[in-house]
This record gives C-alpha cells, sequence and structure tokens, in this order.
C-alpha cells in the first residue's frame, strides 16, 4: 500500500466537518437557554444579564400595551418549554406563571422586582392597578434606575442557577449593566436638580410615573382611571385641567401605549405646551427612540427636560 497519506481529498473535507460541527456546536450553544419574559422591558434586561448564551422572547413587544393583553395560544407553548420564566410581579403579570404552568413549565418563576420598597397606589394618589386587586401596589417599580439593580441581581442569580456553566459571563455581564445603571441614575438626578422647583411637574396619560417621582423628586398628574386604561370621568378630566391652570404645569406629555386623544383635548383645554412622548411600560421597537431599557431612560429623561426647561 503506497497510497499518499493523508489522503488528498480527504483534508479539506475533514476540515469541513470539523468547521460544521463546530459551526452547529456554537449554534446549540447559542439558543440553548429559551427565556420566556411578560414584556418588552423585563426581556431587554434579561437579555442584557443572558447574552449571547440566551434567547428571549417576551410575550408582550414593543409598543404594546399590558394592560389590554390576552395570551395567544402560541405564547403558552413558548412559556411552557421555555427553560426560565420571567416575570415583573407586582400585580403586573400575575397571568404569567399561570400560564407556564398550565402549558408545562415545571420551573422557577422569577419574579424581578422581588426585594424592592414597593409603592402603594394610594401613596401618590389615583393610580391605577393592574390586576383589579384591591390592593393596588404600584407595578412600574422600572421607573427608578435603582429599583432595576435589583431587577438584574435577581436575573442573574436564576441565570446562574439555570445554567451554572455561564456563571462568569453573567456576573461580568450584569456588574457592567449595574454601572450603566448607576450612570443613568445620576444623570437624572443632575437633570433634575437643574429644574426649578415650580418646573417639576408633569402630566402623562396613565399614571406609570410613581417610582420615577418617588426616586427623582418630579411630580406626575395622571387622568387616567385606577384601572389604568379606563375612560376616567368628565369630572375628574375637568378637575385636572383646572388644577394644571392653577399650578401652570409647563407641559402635557403623550405615552406609547395609551390612545393620545384624552391628552390631547387636556392639552388643549388647559393651555399647556405638548411635551412629546415618553414611554412608560413598553419598549419602542428597534428603529424607535427607545428601542432598550437604557435608551428609554434616556429618552424620557431628554423629552422631560426639554419641555420642563424650555421658557
Ligand atoms: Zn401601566
Amino acid at each position: 500500500m503506497n497510497l499518499p497519506f493523508p489522503p488528498w481529498p480527504l483534508r479539506p473535507s475533514r476540515a469541513l466537518f470539523m468547521l460544521l460541527g463546530l459551526f452547529f456546536a456554537s449554534a446549540c450553544a447559542a439558543a440553548e437557554i429559551e427565556i420566556v419574559a411578560s414584556f418588552s422591558i423585563l426581556g431587554d434586561l434579561v437579555r442584557e444579564v443572558g447574552g449571547e448564551r440566551v434567547t428571549v422572547h417576551a410575550l408582550i413587544g414593543p409598543d404594546q400595551d399590558a394592560h389590554i393583553y390576552e395570551p395567544r395560544p402560541s405564547d403558552a407553548r413558548r412559556a411552557g418549554r421555555a427553560r426560565l420564566v420571567v416575570a415583573n410581579g407586582l400585580g403586573f403579570d400575575d397571568w404569567l406563571p399561570r400560564l407556564a404552568r398550565s402549558a408545562g413549565y415545571k420551573g422557577a418563576v422569577v419574579v424581578a422586582s422581588n426585594g424592592i420598597r414597593p409603592l402603594s397606589m394610594n401613596d401618590s394618589g389615583d393610580r391605577h392597578a393592574h390586576d383589579g386587586s384591591a390592593e393596588r401596589i404600584d407595578p412600574h417599580a422600572w421607573q427608578d434606575a435603582g429599583n432595576v439593580r435589583i431587577y438584574i441581581d435577581n436575573i442573574a442569580a436564576a441565570l446562574v442557577a439555570a445554567d451554572p456553566d455561564g456563571t462568569d459571563l453573567y456576573r461580568a455581564n450584569a456588574a457592567r449593566y449595574r454601572a450603566a445603571l448607576d450612570a443613568l441614575d445620576a444623570s437624572i438626578r443632575d437633570a433634575v436638580a437643574r429644574l426649578p422647583q415650580e418646573r417639576r411637574k408633569v402630566v402623562s396619560s396613565h399614571d406609570a410615573f410613581g417610582y420615577f417621582a418617588r426616586a427623582y423628586g418630579l411630580r406626575f398628574l395622571a387622568p387616567a382611571g385606577v384601572a389604568g386604561h379606563t375612560e376616567p370621568g368628565a369630572r375628574s378630566v375637568a378637575r385636572l385641567i383646572a388644577q394644571l391652570q392653577r399650578e401652570k404645569a409647563p407641559a402635557v406629555f403623550l405615552e406609547n401605549i395609551s390612545d393620545p386623544r384624552l391628552i390631547e383635548r387636556i392639552r388643549s383645554e388647559s393651555g399647556a405646551a405638548t411635551g412629546g412622548t415618553l414611554y412608560s411600560d413598553a419598549l419602542s421597537s428597534a428603529d424607535g427612540p427607545a428601542p432598550t431599557y437604557l435608551a428609554m431612560m434616556r429618552h424620557n429623561l431628554a423629552t422631560l427636560m426639554t419641555a420642563l426647561e424650555a421658557r
């Protein structure tokens, strides 16, 4: 036998198989950890910590209103086969654990807001509950960047538990993101500190900014009823307009998830300026101004400051 060694045609094909093997191994590793989160903002946070080891699906997508979400059969299937299910908690998405369990999900449901100091709706007036419960905890805890630090810790701990091989990556991503949150938090405080006290008030369509108000010292007034997306009565709208005129509120703001007609009416009757669009419960699409949590908070801050600083 005097065949040339290695046989010439074998070499490239062996290399090709090795490349294909590597490709499939890395493709499988990348799609290994399937995670379902309830809504777009939470999905972004999970993606930041999970990096390339996870695939995240947010059931309530960009610009969608969590108040009126109805789970589809495809959402149940996704939740049922997920490796990890992440909820906001605080009554925002109580349907998610039920949906996942009914579809056969056996793992833990991570509640990202665990450990934050909850704000009662009654603490700051006429707030709405997403679940219609009597307790009325304000679910919009992500509007305070300090709370999102706790979200990130909870998400990182859950990812480490679900996928110990990724521990180093998850911890590094979480540390990097916490630094970005600290910078964001400081920039919001600096900006609000520049505003004179009498200009620190804001009108928006649904009452989603209680945590932002508590953390950063702005006052938010909103006309929406206690159920969030119900039409407020004529009398409460009239009362709000009178209050705006009395307090000389500088601007009213639209929200990406809300019908603009009511806020337009309040704006035209109160004489306040339109301040632009705030993102409260959902991110924008990828080509919009708020495709990530950090971009959303920076966009909201810039929008608020432009309107409130103007004379
Ligand atoms: Zn809301």
